[in-house]
């Protein structure tokens, strides 16, 4: 399974563009994290029952996770 590494920058909700908060890069390439684990299902957390987005910074790695975009 190949999955492409796409860079470039990403903007939120009313027009923000993301930046990292650690180093202020705004290149990012995202990936599925899928959220239904033990642990959520053990905290009733039925919203987090699915995929998330997340965005990684392209120069240090830093994961920004948004629970609804
Ligand atoms: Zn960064």
């Amino acid at each position: 399974m190949s999955k492409e590494k796409v860079v470039k920058e990403y903007f939120i909700k009313k027009g923000l563009k993301l930046k990292c908060v650690i180093c202020k890069e705004t290149l990012f390439w995202t990936r599925e994290t899928l959220m239904n684990t033990k642990g959520m299902s053990f905290l009733n957390l039925d919203w987090a029952n699915k995929s998330a987005t997340n965005y990684v910074c392209n120069n240090c790695g830093y994961v920004h996770w948004f629970l609804e975009i």
